[in-house]
């Protein structure tokens, strides 16, 4: 759209400030998080603006009077509009109806959700703040509007109805569920008509873009044409699409064969697999979707059946603390803590340890030294949108011996089919799926990753294929709509 301004929105911002060391310094950080480092580097391309919200303690000294920052500090080439949310804002909209609605609703998970009267209100109330944020920001410009996530499912329509010309399309990161538990969503239609609103809704599968169709159709009562895959609705037409995320594969490349990178690999076996062996990595944020529970329940069936692995092969997984301060994430917390203590006393001897538990966030330096160490990467997810550590790990596995232990739950899997795929509802059978990877020749693990290495496509495909599809969508309704 190359004479519209561009607007990416989403929940979390690409930087945010905090108060240094020195008194009266302001250090700027990029939270840790595949969306954010995605999208940064195109809106430094093209410019323009990002509006999400001041998360960081020192935000809102940086901004002007408008709320506005330049961004990267380094290089400032696009503007930053902060909004601001109040405690209860965080407490309801964030940890409430987003957190502990909408993500355990979209994985399948409904026991877990919560419902709350307040939530929903208060969701409404933020969506509502960013829709106004992005209208006085396009105020007399045209624009292409880009939402982000399940946070701002009702911003569109709230756009759309104050400023019919500008064109909008969202990207929904997580699973979009199948109707018979979205209508469990006692705003299921409001929520809809919210995302309807949109030139594009884009979606990771073609599964979830159909969960959605047939949820615009019989909750919303919008006419779906399934040749076209559009959902007409108040007499606009929402073009609905699956776009596969990935990752920026140089990044991962470059990071795991920068200097030294071999001599830290070195360390990391002494460290770890003091007695040799291999070395397994799972790489998670502490969440229930990810299936953690179910992963150490086959480690230890591993361990448990066949006995020569114990000192031989050693896991080291990352669980990155997350939404810590709501219950089901606590408790699942304190339920692994206990899960890896058992097992780690159970088949742990002298100096080796069977688990490694780091409970911390790593950066992507370290990660992929982490994923070129390891000759197994296993992901267990029960419910995924794409996964985006699968993809990591085949783009940073520069010597090509390691092999992908992929969750069929996982979007990912949909794609990356030369992956052994495991069901993680199954730990027997992951636990022979770990020990087919630990003797499998040297010339077909390599094999199996180079064909993995060559068939993996980048983050910029992926926007490629969208914003296509999107021009596309825009050039339709605009068609459609009187001059
Ligand atoms: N990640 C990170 N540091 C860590 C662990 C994870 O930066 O210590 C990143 C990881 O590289 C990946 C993202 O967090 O890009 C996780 O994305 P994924 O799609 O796997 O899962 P999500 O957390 O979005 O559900």
């Amino acid at each position: 759209f190359p004479d519209r301004r561009f607007v990416v929105v989403s929940n979390r911002e690409p930087y945010e400030h905090k108060w240094s060391q020195e008194v009266g310094e302001m250090e700027v950080r990029r939270p840790a998080g595949g969306l954010t480092s995605a999208l940064d580097p195109l809106l430094q391309a093209l410019g323009g603006m990002w509006v999400a919200w001041g998360s960081g303690e020192a935000d809102a000294a940086a901004v002007d009077s408008h709320h506005r920052v330049q961004v990267p500090p380094e290089n400032p080439s696009y503007t930053l509009r902060r909004v601001w949310l109040t405690h209860h804002d965080i407490h309801r909209y964030y940890l409430g109806f987003s957190n502990q609605f909408l993500w355990p609703l979209c994985h399948l998970r409904p026991d877990l959700t919560r419902v709350r009267s307040r939530y929903w209100e208060r969701y409404r109330r933020v969506n509502r703040r960013f829709a106004d944020a992005v209208l006085e920001e396009v105020q007399g410009k045209d624009a292409a509007i880009w939402f982000q996530d399940y946070h701002l499912a009702l911003a569109p329509l709230l756009v759309r109805a104050r400023r019919p010309d500008l064109t909008l399309a969202h990207f929904w990161h997580i699973p979009f569920p199948p109707i018979d538990i979205f209508r469990l969503a006692p705003q299921a239609g409001y929520l809809l008509r919210g995302m309807l609103a949109n030139d594009l809704m884009g979606f990771h599968l073609p599964i979830f873009a159909d969960n959605f169709l047939r949820c615009a159709k019989r909750l919303a009562g919008a006419e779906v044409d399934w040749e076209a895959r559009t959902a007409t609705l108040d007499g606009h037409t929402c073009q609905v699409g699956a776009f596969p995320i990935s990752i920026d594969i140089d990044q991962f490349r470059q990071a795991a064969q920068a200097d030294g990178v071999e001599e830290q690999m070195q360390r990391i076996r002494q460290r770890y697999a003091p007695k040799g062996g291999a070395i397994g990595i799972g790489v998670d944020r502490m969440d229930y979707s990810k299936g953690l529970p179910e992963k150490f329940k086959a480690l230890e069936f591993l361990w448990d059946r066949y006995p020569e692995y114990r000192e031989r092969f050693t896991f080291i997984q990352v669980a990155v603390p997350s939404r810590s301060d709501i219950e089901a994430y606590d408790d699942l917390s304190q339920k692994v803590d206990n899960q890896v203590r058992e097992i780690n006393e159970r088949f742990g001897t002298g100096d080796w340890r069977p688990i490694h538990l780091i409970k911390q966030s790593l950066p992507v330096d370290r990660l992929a030294i982490l994923y070129r160490t390891a000759d197994v990467c296993m992901i267990s997810s029960l419910q995924d949108g794409m996964n985006l550590v699968a993809k990591e790990y085949v783009a940073s596995q520069i010597d090509g011996n390691g092999v992908l232990l992929l969750s069929l739950f996982a979007g990912a899997a949909e794609e990356m089919t030369e992956a052994t795929h495991i069901n993680p509802y199954d730990p027997e059978g992951c636990a022979l799926r770990i020990r087919d990877a630990l003797t499998l020749p040297a010339e077909l693990r390599k094999a199996g990753m180079r064909r993995q290495q060559e068939a993996l496509t980048g983050i910029y495909d992926w926007m490629d294929d969208l914003f296509h599809a999107w021009g596309g969508a825009a050039a339709g309704s605009a068609a459609a709509r009187p001059p």
